[in-house]
């Protein structure tokens, strides 16, 4: 993407936003909150239209994503929202796939229950399930495990860091979570009012401006004033 900038009238959003995101590559967007990270995700996914700048090329053929606040379709079971999804996103052999996703994310149990009636964690399992039905090229996360336990949260980074070793999607990834941005991503980029204001290696970047850990780096570049 390149140049991207979202206006709400006359406040701005998404100021001007340049990046790439490589096949095999985890992006970790970081930023205080109202930052822009949710905005420039729904740019890319074609829900918000940028007021400035473009996709530098063309989105690829199959993107896909999960985030805490679109959930799944309460009314219908988990089987239900994943055969669903499978159909509209016109999966080879469905209920294989299905089978095999709900046995990933633990959702064997819940496979009738209603998906409004889960539990937020529960929940944002079956968003990472439906995320993953088509095989994305793109996988957009926003904070995927915002409400896991510690344990759910290490397995679900755990296929997701799988999933991307195999070099065919790229992931971005949104996270309040620093510790977890050190681990599982090989890039980063600070977002802070709709600007980049750093982007590197998380695990060399907090050292290189004098920080002990990119959470410790997180809130002494959040508590900067902006410098164009
Ligand atoms: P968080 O970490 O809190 O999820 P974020 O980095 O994802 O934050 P965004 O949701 O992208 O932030 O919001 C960026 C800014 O745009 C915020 O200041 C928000 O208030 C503003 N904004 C978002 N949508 C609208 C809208 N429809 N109209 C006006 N302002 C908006």
């Amino acid at each position: 993407m390149r140049g991207l900038r979202k206006r709400y009238g006359r406040a701005t959003a998404v100021d001007g936003v340049s990046f790439q995101v490589r096949a095999g590559e985890i992006i970790g967007l970081l930023g205080p909150n109202g930052a822009g990270k949710t905005t420039t995700i729904s740019m890319i996914l074609g829900v918000l239209e940028p007021t400035e700048g473009a996709l530098s090329a063309p989105p690829p053929e199959r993107m896909n994503f999960a985030a805490a606040h679109a959930p799944l379709p309460g009314n219908l079971t988990v089987a239900e929202n994943l055969r669903v999804f499978s159909l509209i996103f016109g999966v080879p052999r469905p209920e294989a796939r299905v089978r095999e996703l709900m046995r990933r994310f633990d959702l064997e149990r819940f496979a009738s229950v209603k998906a409004g009636l889960l539990s937020s964690g529960e929940q944002t399992r079956l968003g990472l399930a439906k995320a993953l039905l088509n095989e994305p090229r793109l996988l957009l996360l926003d904070e995927p495990t915002a409400s896991l336990d510690p344990a759910t949260a290490r397995d679900i980074r755990a296929e997701i860091m799988a999933y991307a070793a195999r070099g065919e999607a790229g992931v971005l990834w949104t996270s309040h979570n620093m510790s977890e941005m050190e681990e599982v991503c090989g890039r980063v980029l600070f977002l802070s009012r709709g600007r980049v204001l750093l982007e590197g290696d998380p695990r060399a970047l907090p050292a290189e401006r004098g920080c002990a850990n990119l959470e410790e780096l997180f809130v002494a570049v959040a508590r900067e004033p902006l410098t164009p």
